[in-house]
């Protein structure tokens, strides 16, 4: 049925590590109603919504509180019924500690909704209409990357295969195979509603091979020959988007394409769910589950939290233990360090680590060991590259496929001299995109100069033609005005002549 399935775990590149926290039994515990929730405005890939309420408002659960006309932006829903209490600048999930524009709302306890209604028919819906409707749901990818999911439909190439990543490959984060144990149901209804819109010939649910759970549970209410459950080696990287690809449809996405370009789309298995809440149920996105984990809590799981809820409020559900910790928002691998637990829950938070705080091993010069060159999923040579980002020399980073590289971390994990290799990487990318918009900026100024000298001369040109014309003009019209004086003279004299 696929174009080409591959069977070696070795072909997928990456590292096996194992979940560092495993529980017995992978829950999905609903968080108690908060307090207080805090929405930030701005989007991950577009601009920042304008709030449509003001101060004092009250507010139904999943009432729109700000929208945009921005392609790449959802609208944005209350989270929990209550008054708008403040629209201002507050701490948003982010490493930096930023502060962002956010609507604050406090709860009245009663969690009223308003008035939802669903496409339970969806197949009678174009796929416009739903691709309007899980916009206007607030719908963005709930992996990670927060990817608005309407504008991957916005498409112009037909697809062909619709892929469900639900591999969930960054150890630690149990968060998607606990929603495929207790949201099997929804999830199949949501790829078939995905099969509608896309056109797709056939879609893909990629599962990692130890997910036993979770696989059973969907091929037991999986009756779609068009949906094909496909388990994966575990395998960090694994979810790659580009190396799935890869794996499961031997299909190359070069560095500089999109799945889609190759008629390909991806969704994440969190946010087939939350597709099938918009359209069937008419729900918008107003809560996600969250994994809180790491040897800082002593009940490591998932909860099911309201957006905007606190990190705190679902922190101190996993009981935290009395040592000093450490935050880490995201997987182990890719996530980010935070500062504070008193930072809202966003559609993006899959994960929370609460780890006790350790020394960092010091770093050690390079010493040629080649692990790194090992383990790289996208075949990279990460000691060379390193070389090269050290000693800021992008362009020959660059000749080494710096910007393949997808900052998993695996280099960093095996490396013996502890050298943040990624951060390098990072750090390089940056610096490059830096130089090359100097350098565009530089022949944009040049090429602007370049025109107004080609205009100048141009138009010194074109008038000095025009002063020629305009002479020869003249001496025409004098040699005219003469030959007709000549004229009208000659007819005088003759005239005189006659009279004579
Ligand atoms: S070079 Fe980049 S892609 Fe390769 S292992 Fe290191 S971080 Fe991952
Ligand atoms: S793993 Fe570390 S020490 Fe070994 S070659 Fe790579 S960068 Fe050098």
């Amino acid at each position: 049925m696929f174009k080409k399935l591959r069977s070696s775990a070795s072909q997928l590149g990456g590292i096996v590590i194992a979940n560092p926290y495993p529980v017995d039994n992978v829950e999905i515990i609903p968080a108690p109603l908060p307090d207080k929730v805090v929405l930030p405005l701005q989007q991950r890939m577009g601009d920042e919504a304008i709030a449509c309420v003001k101060v004092g408002d009250k507010v139904l659960t999943g009432q729109v509180i700000a929208q945009t006309q921005d392609a790449f932006c959802v609208s944005i829903h209350a989270s929990i019924s209550g008054t708008v209490v403040a629209i201002d600048a507050q701490t948003i999930p982010h490493q930096s500690g930023l502060k962002s524009k956010c609507i604050t709302i406090k709860s009245d306890g009663k969690d009223e909704w308003i008035e939802h209604k669903g496409h339970a028919d969806f197949l009678y819906d174009s796929p416009q209409v739903l691709v309007d409707y899980i916009q206007q749901s607030g719908v963005v990818g709930l992996g990670g990357a927060g990817f608005p999911t309407h504008a991957k439909f916005n498409k112009i190439k037909p697809c062909h295969t619709l892929i469900i990543n639900a591999t969930e490959c960054e150890p630690g984060i149990m968060c998607d195979d606990a929603l495929m144990q207790h949201y099997a149901h929804e999830v199949i209804r949501g790829v078939e509603i995905l099969l509608h819109i896309s056109g797709a010939n056939q879609a893909i649910i990629a599962i990692e091979n130890d997910k036993q759970k979770a696989y059973q549970s969907l091929l037991t209410l999986n009756h779609n020959d068009k949906i094909n459950i496909v388990k994966i080696p575990t395998k960090y990287t694994s979810g790659a988007e580009k190396l799935l690809i890869k794996f499961l449809l031997d299909i190359e996405i070069p560095a500089n394409k999109f799945a889609v370009d190759e008629g390909v789309i991806c969704q994440n298995v969190a946010t087939t769910k939350a597709i099938f809440d918009a359209v069937i149920d008419g729900k918008p996105l107003i809560s996600r589950i969250v994994t809180v984990t790491g040897d800082g809590v002593t009940q490591p799981n998932n909860f099911e939290v309201r957006l905007g809820a606190s990190f705190a409020h679902i922190v101190a559900l996993a009981q935290p233990d009395n040592h000093p910790h450490d935050s880490r928002m995201g997987g182990m691998m890719m996530g980010v360090d935070v500062k504070t637990l008193e930072i809202p829950i966003c559609k993006v938070t899959n994960c929370i680590f609460i780890n006790h705080t350790k020394a960092k091993p010091s770093i050690q010069e390079c010493i040629r060991c080649g692990q790194c060159n090992q383990v790289c999923p996208v075949g990279l040579l990460p000691q060379q590259i390193y070389w090269y980002a050290k000693g800021e020399n992008t362009d020959k980073a660059m000749d080494y496929n710096l910007d393949s590289c997808i900052e998993c971390r695996c280099c960093d994990v095996v490396c013996p001299s502890h050298i943040p290799l990624t951060q390098y990487f990072s750090f390089a990318k940056a610096l490059h995109r830096q130089k090359t918009q100097g350098q565009k900026k530089v022949d944009i100024a040049r090429e602007r100069f370049e025109f107004r000298e080609y205009r100048l001369e141009r138009n010194k040109t074109e008038r000095a033609e025009m002063m020629a014309r305009k002479k020869e003009e003249l001496k025409q019209k004098m040699a005219d005005d003469k030959v007709q004086k000549d004229k009208i003279a000659q007819a005088m004299a003759r005239v005189g002549k006659n009279k004579k």
